[in-house]
């Protein structure tokens, strides 16, 4: 079986690579532990690729010139470990699909924000004109896209999981959001580990490279300077300073680049708050990178739509704004959810804690919120962390209790947030089911 590549795992990545390898003429496996999607299944059926599902054999898996492994899957399950030991590489969708095109790709990591600014750049460039795919945990899956069409320019999101498999990609752009507290079980709890994740976005840069990074992150900062990055640097601010590719001064972005700089008012563009505020500048200086014209670029980002279940306008009910954030499952982004809000705020939060530490927020809530609606099975962390900051803090297990409570609670002018900084397990599939449900309860006011 040594011309077969093993896939462990059959959701979007692990299909795509299947699709990809066997077009390459590779003999092709795909082996889930778990059940396989029906419309997964009928993908690899279509391309006559031998699958298993419910188990892994490891006989067959074994054999493999190369395992391609699913960003779900942990390092350190059973049979990743056994193919490592047996010398098998063992590699992320990424790279493997990365060898088999020559297309220009713009690679997007962090802790929070990958997705908000992969799909604002991806917006940027499609709509200058240029033939680009958009990739990673959004739409279609890297791999898939090579096979399939494989456009002239990719933007890419990576977690961290995607970089962890990563030995020979380079992406042309990196870029590095922020770096706090995340996924922290998968890296022996360790934020040095974490943080050597993300930086395997830059490992293999060259001095033709761009990498855009975000200058306020102390843990950033504090990185690069112990790491020699062979690429030209970019670099982010909310602040003026010196050498700066992207910073805000009076209310107005400006990006330069090659002696040049571009200035917009963040009035003007389409995702508030500071954190959008970076997620903007890095999405405009790698879009300046590849000489896109300013005016195009001020108007995909005054046009811009924003995504699904991030700070995501729901409905406006007798002057009463509902928004729904639910994609912020961990405190950090929550605390720039917060941040871009009015006063008033009736404030719908928790879930599943993933060893959270609320201090953080608490001068925001002092500040800004009048009630807490706890959406969790176990709350007490939340009444711990608030309870002498805020008189009303209020117990529901569902997204209908906790939006009728909150509409009782609030008055018009009052701005009602789901932002919950818990994982969303506990009560609901996914952070989409959770905010998907939160969207009906506030239309069925
Ligand atoms: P990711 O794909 O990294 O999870 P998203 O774009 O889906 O990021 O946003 C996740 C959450 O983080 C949302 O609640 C969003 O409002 C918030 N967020 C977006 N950009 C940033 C940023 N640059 N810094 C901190 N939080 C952010």
């Amino acid at each position: 079986m040594k011309d077969t590549i093993v896939i462990l795992g059959a959701g979007e990545s692990g299909t795509g690579s299947a699709v990809l390898a066997k077009k390459q003429g590779w003999g092709v496996f795909v082996s889930d532990s778990g059940a396989i999607k029906p419309g997964y299944k009928e993908i690899l059926e279509k391309w006559e690729i031998d699958y298993e599902e419910g188990r892994h054999s490891s006989d067959k898996i074994m054999e493999a010139a190369e395992v391609i492994k699913s960003p779900g899957i942990p390092e350190k399950s059973e049979i990743v470990r056994r193919a490592q030991k047996a010398g098998i590489p063992v590699v992320s969708e990424i790279e493997f699909a990365s060898r088999y095109t020559g297309a220009f790709t713009i690679c997007i990591t962090g802790s929070n924000g990958k997705t908000t600014t992969t799909k604002l750049t991806h917006q940027i460039l499609a709509d200058a004109g240029l033939d680009v795919g958009l990739a990673g945990n959004v739409g279609n899956s890297f791999a898939f896209q090579v096979a399939e069409k494989d456009p002239q320019y990719y933007v890419i999101e990576l977690s961290s999981f995607q970089l962890d498999g990563v030995y020979r990609f380079k992406p042309n752009i990196a870029v590095l959001l922020n770096i706090t507290p995340d996924h922290l079980d998968r890296y022996d709890y360790q934020l040095e580990k974490y943080a050597d994740s993300k930086f395997r976005i830059t490992k293999n840069l060259t001095s033709k490279d761009l990498f855009i990074y975000n200058a306020d992150d102390p843990v950033i900062r504090q990185q690069l300077e112990q790491r020699e990055i062979s690429a030209q640097r970019a670099a982010f601010s909310l602040e003026a300073g010196q050498g700066l590719a992207g910073w805000l001064e009076n209310e107005n972005m400006n990006i330069h680049h090659k002696n040049n700089t571009f200035t917009m008012s963040i009035h003007d563009l389409a995702l508030k708050g500071k954190h959008n505020a970076y997620n903007s500048m890095a999405a405009s200086i790698a879009a300046r990178a590849l000489d896109i014209r300013k005016d195009s670029i001020r108007q995909s980002l005054i046009h811009f739509k924003g995504v699904e279940h991030r700070l995501e306008h729901v409905l406006k009910i007798h002057g009463i704004h509902f928004i729904n954030d639910s994609k912020a499952t961990n405190v950090n982004s929550t605390w720039y959810a917060l941040e871009s809000m009015p006063d008033n705020l009736i404030w719908i939060a928790g879930g599943m804690d993933k060893g959270n530490d609320y201090s953080s927020l608490r001068e925001l809530v002092r500040r800004k919120v009048k009630a807490i609606i706890c959406l969790g099975v176990d709350n007490s962390k939340i009444h711990e962390a608030f309870r002498d900051l805020v008189s009303t803090i209020v117990d529901t297990d569902n997204a209908r209790e906790a939006v009728q409570t909150a509409y009782y609670l609030s008055r018009k002018g009052d701005t009602v947030l789901l932002s919950p900084a818990c994982a969303s397990f506990d009560l609901f599939e996914s952070y989409e089911d959770r905010g998907k449900q939160f969207k009906k309860a506030v239309r069925q006011l």
